[in-house]
């Protein structure tokens, strides 16, 4: 782990100097250009590449397919076009102004985003880009109609009028600061919480993330960087038309960030760079530049299909992993070790849960969960059907039952992903049917999911630490300038989530590897890994079990088991009869959406349960024995 922090550490600051070694490349540029047409092209150039970085934030980091960008630049660029041109207004007016109006206009476009997924968000998005001509043209006393926007005055700072060199400078600035401060923020916890998002929304509710919020702010903070973008188009060439902003430019922002590699810190940069070289070549209108950034993404999904960045990164990052482990021989944790993280966690976790164990906790109240008359339909098909179940607290309890008897519907009725119809949910003592999934899970739910999901370029610890950040403050600003209290975050964060991986005893060589290459069972055991870190109370397995080995099965019974001594409840839906019998201590049955009988296994079984789970080995699913 050791080795391959320091080479991450090593890259990170690799990346840093190269970075500053290209902004003095690029700042020396003015010195060298000739004449201040090719100066305020090459602006025009930095302006879509600072845009790009905000597509990147939205569209690679979180997934949040959006295509709306070039309407926050036009927008923006209008704003500060019309304050300047028409009120006579000064940068130091204009500029909050327009940055003001773009970020609304962007939060407006992108709102869509939290009801709608998918082709259709992007489609709504790119709506946004046909609509922006045809309103600019009716709104002509302004935006000058079909003529465009002129009369903007020069730039002027204190004074002086800013010359073009120098707004090169600036914008290089701007482009540099946009770069830097994004590349903080996905860093920080927000990087887990956008990740989640985009590669296991319902994991991330699960832990307690809330997707709307995290959504607006990326809808935010994806808009700033095309609000300046827009302010320094205005000034640059002192003329807006509505034909700036059209569809050729989302094609290019669309085509960059996937040639580059989406959610990348390079890619942005990197795949614009060849379609702005072609646009300087061919000239900014002429017909081949729809036809470079066709080839362009074309090329970019076959040759590329992760962009080009993590194809650079991957062979570099390959080259040099590979001599220190084969000289090592990898990196064993001793057992002392691992006991010591499992104590650690212990503690943390009779700290954090109020006390735990069998006692009533602070709600004077002995079980954990209370489930009375909960009532689900599909359609005509009742699929729970009044439920009626007290779980202790401390208890390690296997809900069994044939196929389609509802187990799979009554953990999503009571972690919140199904509303229930009628009936009632108490956990720890508090009214949960009908919140949302993260407040539910704040109320002490952690859950994992019949099929894994995982952030799969995140290591197994980074999964884990995705559990923890719901729980963080929100510190925005913090996170963008990775202040020391965002740093100091990040430590405590990674040391609970080293306790919580030794605690459900994943293997010290599973660390460092993207969750993507790591077999199904241990998947399973870093989603157990990512439900517990923050210590829930009350934790739901569905069909943990399932494809698991023996070995993996035996490894994951024991877990749960030591879970429970914690004080952790724990709720496991599964098939294997053996595995239930060997690591539960009571059994529920449920048949056709209701408890027909529930036992404690170091007692006489009843007859019901005995003759479920006799005939269960040898019934085909398909004959499901529902009586
Ligand atoms: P189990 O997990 O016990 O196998 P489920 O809870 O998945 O069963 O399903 C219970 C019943 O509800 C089944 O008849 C199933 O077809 C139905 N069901 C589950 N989820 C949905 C859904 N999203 N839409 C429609 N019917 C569903
Ligand atoms: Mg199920």
């Amino acid at each position: 782990m050791a080795q391959h922090s320091a080479i991450a550490a090593r890259t990170a600051t690799t990346s840093t100097w190269i970075a500053i070694a290209l902004i003095l490349l690029f700042a020396s540029i003015p010195l060298v250009s000739g004449g201040s047409f090719a100066l305020s092209r090459y602006i025009v150039a930095l302006a879509y590449v600072i845009t790009a970085i905000g597509v990147n934030l939205a569209m690679g980091y979180a997934g949040e397919f959006v295509l709306g960008h070039p309407v926050i630049i036009g927008v923006s660029a209008y704003t500060a076009g019309i304050l300047s041109a028409r009120l006579g207004w000064s940068i130091g007016a204009t500029l909050p102004c327009a940055i003001a109006t773009g970020v609304l206009a962007g939060l407006l476009i992108m709102s869509p985003g939290l009801r709608v997924r998918g082709w259709y968000y992007s489609l709504i998005t790119m709506f946004a880009v046909l609509v922006l001509p045809p309103v600019a043209m009716m709104a002509k006393p302004w935006t000058g109609g079909e003529d465009g926007l002129t009369g903007i005055k020069a730039l002027t700072l204190f004074g002086e009028r800013v010359p073009d060199w120098a707004l090169f400078e600036i914008s290089l600035l701007v482009l540099a600061a946009s770069w830097w401060l994004t590349d903080n923020f996905v860093r920080s916890g927000w990087g887990h919480r956008l990740r989640a998002l985009r590669d296991a929304r319902h994991a991330a509710e699960s832990v307690g993330i809330d997707l709307t919020h995290t959504r607006l702010v990326v809808y935010v903070l994806s808009s700033v960087p095309a609000a300046f973008a827009g302010v320094i188009l205005a000034y640059s060439t002192r003329f807006v038309g509505a034909d700036m902003f059209g569809i050729n430019l989302m094609l290019m922002f669309l085509t960059g960030v996937v040639l580059g590699g989406p959610g990348t810190r390079w890619g942005p940069v990197i795949g614009m760079a060849p379609l702005l070289f072609l646009s300087f070549w061919v000239g900014p209108f002429s017909p081949y530049n729809a036809i470079g950034l066709g080839v362009g993404l074309l090329v970019g999904t076959l040759l590329f299909p992760d962009g080009v960045m993590p194809a650079i990164a991957d062979a570099l990052l390959k080259r040099r992993l590979r001599q220190p482990n084969a000289a090592s021989g990898g990196n064993p944790a001793r057992p002392s070790e691992i006991a010591a993280s499992a104590a650690v966690f212990g503690e943390q976790y009779t700290a954090r849960s109020g006390g735990g164990g069998a006692t009533p906790g602070g709600h004077g109240d002995a079980h954990i969960l209370r489930a009375s008359g909960v009532t689900k339909h599909f359609g005509g098909n009742m699929a729970l059907a009044g439920v009626e179940f007290n779980m202790r607290r401390g208890a390690l309890v296997g809900l069994v039952g044939p196929n389609g008897s509802g187990k799979s519907t009554f953990l999503n009725a009571i972690s919140g992903f199904l509303r229930p119809d009628a009936g009632s949910v108490q956990i720890d003592g508090r009214n949960t049917a009908g919140l949302p999934v993260h407040l539910i899970s704040r109320a002490g739910i952690g859950r994992t999911f019949q099929v894994p999901q995982l952030v799969e370029e995140f290591t197994a610890i980074e999964n884990i630490e995705v559990g923890l950040v719901a729980a963080e403050p929100h510190a925005i600003v913090s996170s963008l300038l990775q202040l020391p209290s965002t740093r100091e975050r990040a430590r405590a964060r990674r040391e609970r989530a080293v306790a919580a991986f030794h605690l459900v005893g994943l293997p010290d060589s599973a660390m460092d590897i993207p969750a993507s290459s790591l077999p199904l069972g241990l998947k399973r055991i870093v989603e157990v890994g990512r439900a517990v870190v923050s210590a829930p109370r009350l934790l739901l397995l569905d069909e943990p079990a399932a494809g698991l080995n023996d070995a993996e099965r035996r490894q994951l019974g024991q877990l749960l088991q030591k879970l429970r001594d914690l004080g952790m409840s724990v709720l496991v839906v599964e098939h294997n009869v053996p595995f239930m019998m060997d690591f539960c201590e009571e059994l529920v049955l449920l048949e056709a959406g209701q408890v027909s009988c529930t036992a404690m296994l170091d007692e006489p079984l009843p007859e019901r349960l005995v003759s479920y789970l006799n005939y269960k080995p040898t019934t085909v699913p398909a004959s499901g024995g529902n009586a």
